[in-house]
C-alpha cells in the first residue's frame, strides 16, 4: 500500500513526502478512503498509530475541494471541527494540521483553556476554515459569540474515551446541538464500550467501524 493509491491529492502527498512518510499505517489505510467517500468512521485505535494523519489528511482534501480563495474572513467560516480532550493533544493535533496543509490554502487554529483567551479571539476573527479545541474553551467562545459553528461540515471527536472519562459528555453534547444536521462524523477512541457505544450510536449515521 502506498499514499498515492489512496486518493491524496498532490498537495498532500507532497506534504507527506515531506514528512519522509513512505508508507500509511494501517489506520491510515484504511480511514483515509473512508473519510474520501464522506463517510462517518468510528475509529479504534491509540496514539501512536498514526490516526492523526488518518484523519486530517483526508479532512483537508475535502475541505480543498471547494476552497475559498477571498480574503475576506467572513469567506472563512468553520468547516471542519476537530475537538480533543487535552490542551496537548489540541497543540498537537493543530501543528499536524499545520504540517499536513502547508500546501493548500486552508486556514487553521486552535483555542484551549488555561491561556488568555484574547490571542484566540483575534485567530478566529481572521477566519479560519479548520479549528481544533478543547470542549470548555470553545464554549468560552461560543458565549461570547467569537466562534460561529453554524457551517461546519465535519466534526472530528478525536480520544472520545478520555472526553467522556474527563467529564466532557455535557459539553460535547451542547457542542453538537450547533452544528448543522447534515455533517459527517469522525469519532476516535480506544474503547467502544458502554458510554461511547452510547455517544456513538446518537452521533454516527452508518459508520464505516475500523480498529487497528
Ligand atoms: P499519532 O498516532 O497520530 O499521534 O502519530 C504518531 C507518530 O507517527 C507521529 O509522530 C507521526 O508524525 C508519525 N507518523 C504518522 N504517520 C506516519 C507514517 N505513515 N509513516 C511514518 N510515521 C508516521
Amino acid at each position: 500500500m502506498s499514499f498515492e493509491n489512496l486518493g491524496l491529492s498532490a498537495e498532500l502527498l507532497r506534504a507527506v513526502t515531506d514528512q519522509g512518510y513512505t508508507e500509511p499505517t494501517p489506520i491510515q489505510a484504511q480511514a483515509i478512503p473512508v473519510v474520501l467517500e464522506g463517510r462517518d468512521l468510528m475509529g479504534g485505535a491509540q496514539t501512536g498509530t498514526g490516526k492523526t494523519a488518518g484523519f486530517t489528511l483526508p479532512l483537508l482534501q475535502l475541505l480543498s475541494i471547494h476552497a475559498n480563495t477571498s480574503t475576506s474572513p467572513a469567506k472563512h467560516p468553520v468547516r471542519a471541527l476537530i475537538l480533543t480532550p487535552t490542551r496537548e493533544l489540541a497543540a498537537q493535533v493543530e501543528e499536524s494540521v499545520q504540517t499536513y496543509g502547508k500546501y493548500l490554502p486552508l486556514k487553521s487554529t486552535v483555542v484551549f483553556g488555561g491561556v488568555n483567551i484574547k490571542e484566540q479571539i483575534a485567530a478566529l476573527k481572521g477566519g479560519v476554515e479548520i479549528l481544533v479545541a478543547t470542549p470548555g474553551r470553545l464554549l468560552d467562545h461560543v458565549e461570547q459569540k467569537t466562534v460561529n459553528l453554524s457551517k461546519v461540515e465535519i466534526l472530528v471527536l478525536d480520544e472520545a474515551d478520555r472526553m467522556l472519562d474527563m467529564g466532557f459528555l455535557p459539553d460535547i453534547k451542547r457542542i453538537i446541538a450547533l452544528l448543522p444536521a447534515k455533517r459527517q462524523n469522525l469519532l476516535f477512541s480506544a474503547t467502544f464500550a458502554g458510554e461511547i457505544k452510547k455517544l456513538s450510536d446518537q452521533l454516527l449515521t452508518d459508520p464505516v467501524l475500523i480498529e487497528v
